[in-house]
């Protein structure tokens, strides 16, 4: 069985193809959505997802959240002493989220489509590749999300014939795809993204207001545990924001509180700048796709993020009308990631569904233009595969030397839309040796996978010597080698196993109540917290599940009545 997991860059999810649908599989904790976040307990134990969320709070040094946005650099994050690659995080989360699966299906799973922004660069995904290779998961397919979110949609029409949308704003990366329906063919005609545009953005421009607005001592942002707060607390404010006009941000250092109260205008204000941004991606996708805005027959929306309501007000003036809402925004790509799982599995209920992508950016070579008789200019990308080309794709072009003396061609790969190639982001390169005094030619040959994964070849036209890109020393990717080092490391790690998983959420949540609190409330909650540890103590299950009962009543009360979230 292959599943089908959406990695997201806040939460992550798993479904499967079951009976001629998909499904959503919940964790242990019986959610669907399972925080993309780690921690290490004091222990050196490793928890993955809403406890390791909890623990960002009282613990920020020993967790990590976001690292989705690395995945493809060379970052190292500490999570207390142990280091870790933004793919081993990665990998921590798939795992839990495959035991989940194991747990319910009751049978080992060994392959998986994990779902990618569309935007995501060739090193990003085969980042996201080691992170399921280290998760113990054969990567079947890396799906692109808007494409996963228009299969969730687009199933139900499949005898139908539709033109649409999706609009995908996650926590770190929004997306936008143009889709062709007819016949149960399901084509992207385009997509165009911004790889640095999500509902944590929305975040940042709280927390920023927030220090200029309540007053905030600028020293406060390098106390980790204050940010944390703040953070948490923004987060907050801006889902409040989602269902009231009003919300209030509360943030206490020590003795002394801030607040700051917004209201729905004063958001749009402040995150202006980051709704302009969202127009030139589905500008850009719907001019590829040659497709008139009044020709769409719906707009998808995807991504938590697409709950705020200056998010759809956005989208509604940009489209001339309100988007769909059927499928649940959180759920909509692992969905179609399960959907994807099913047509690679051949079942018999998506006999007759095809689906074809798009390679989302171009892909193409640094070359030098003669500008005239004595003149060259140098740097300029020439495109061998442009974007939004139905993948996969596979295109040869011919390069010449400049010179009868050079004996080498210098081969640098980009991807990107600029002019000048320096201006795109470098891939590899390729060095390519010369006879003395010949004026060969080289064919290059791009062919990007439906993967979205890139090889190159280059022939010398004479000798029909062959030379493929190496991406040598990209210091944002793993080799075999380290992958089986790290496989290792990641296997000697304690993790704490799924059925304790319920009690370390309520006590890392208890934990983080327990710092936010002060007085009699802060010493209530800290009898409590030893009431339940107590009968954790006992191993005895009829001490346990009626403590867990009373001990997560009183964690609801204390989180309702310390966040005053929403104000009428
Ligand atoms: P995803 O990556 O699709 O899980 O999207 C997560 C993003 O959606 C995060 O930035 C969340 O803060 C945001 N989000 C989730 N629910 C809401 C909500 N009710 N209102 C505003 N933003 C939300």
């Amino acid at each position: 069985m292959i599943v089908g997991i959406d990695l997201g860059t806040t939460n992550s999810l798993i479904a499967v193809w079951d009976n001629g649908a998909a499904r959503l599989i919940p964790n242990s904790l019986g959610q669907m959505l399972t925080p993309s976040c780690v921690s290490v307990d004091d222990d050196g134990a490793i928890l993955i997802g809403q406890a390791a969320r909890e623990r960002l709070q009282t613990h920020p040094q020993a967790s990590a959240a976001n690292f989705k946005r690395l995945m493809g650099s060379d970052k190292t994050l500490y999570l207390g002493k142990r280091a870790f690659r933004p793919e081993e995080l990665s990998a921590l989360v798939l795992r839990s989220l495959k035991e989940d699966a194991e747990a319910a299906l009751g049978h080992p799973i060994t392959e998986a489509v994990i779902t990618v922004p569309a935007y995501f660069s060739d090193a990003q995904r085969k980042a996201t590749r080691t992170a399921g290779e280290l998760a113990g998961l054969k990567v079947e397919r890396l799906l692109n999300e808007p494409t996963a979110a228009a299969l969730a949609y687009g199933i139900h029409l499949r005898d139908g014939e539709s033109k649409f949308l999706v609009f995908d704003l996650g926590g770190g990366t929004f997306d936008v795809s143009v889709l062709d329906l007819f016949d149960s063919v399901m084509e992207v005609r385009a997509s165009a993204g911004d790889n640095y545009l999500g509902g944590e953005d929305f975040v940042t421009a709280l927390v920023e207001h927030f220090f200029n607005a309540a007053g905030v001592p600028a020293t406060l942002r390098a106390d980790a545990h204050f940010m944390q707060r703040l953070a948490a607390q923004a987060e907050l404010a801006k889902r409040a924001l989602s269902e009231s006009p009003r919300a209030t941000i509360r943030v206490a250092d020590g003795d002394t509180q801030y607040a700051l109260e917004l209201d729905e205008a004063g958001f749009e204000k402040l995150c202006a700048l980051l709704l302009a941004r969202l127009r030139a991606p589905v500008e850009r996708a719907l001019r590829d796709a040659r497709l008139p805005i009044a020709e769409l027959d719906n707009i998808v929306l995807a991504g938590g993020a697409t709950r705020m309501p200056l998010v759809r007000k956005m989208a509604a003036r940009m489209f001339g009308r309100f988007p769909a809402c059927d499928i649940d925004p959180d759920q909509v790509v692992a969905l179609g990631a399960a959907v994807q799982a099913g047509l690679k599995m051949k079942d018999a209920a998506l006999d007759e569904v095809v689906m074809t992508d798009v390679a989302p950016y171009s892909l193409g070579v640094a070359t030098t233009m003669q500008v005239d008789a004595d003149h060259f200019s140098h740097g300029h990308f020439d495109p061998v595969i442009e974007r939004n080309t139905v993948i996969p794709a596979s295109r040869v072009k011919r390069y010449f030397p400049l010179q009868d003396t050079q004996r080498v061609i210098e081969l640098l790969v980009y991807q990107g839309e600029a002019r000048m190639a320096s201006d795109n982001i470098r891939l590899g390169a390729l060095t390519i040796p010369l006879a003395a005094g010949s004026d060969e030619g080289v064919d290059v040959r791009f062919t990007y996978d439906v993967n979205g994964l890139l090889q190159v070849e280059a022939t010398l036209v004479r000798t029909r010597d062959v030379h493929t890109l190496v991406i040598e020393g990209n210091p944002g990717l793993l080799s075999a080698p380290e992958i089986a080092q790290r496989l290792q490391a990641l296997s000697e790690l304690k993790i704490h196993p799924r059925d304790h998983m319920e009690n370390r959420t309520l006590l890392a949540r208890g934990e983080r109540l327990y710092q936010q609190l002060r007085g009699d409330e802060r010493e209530r909650l800290g009898r409590e917290i030893a009431r339940f540890e107590q009968a954790l103590g006992t191993q005895e299950r009829r001490m346990i599940v009626p403590a867990i009962d009373v001990f997560r009543q009183v964690l609801d009360y204390f989180d309702h009545q310390s966040f005053l979230l929403p104000e009428a």
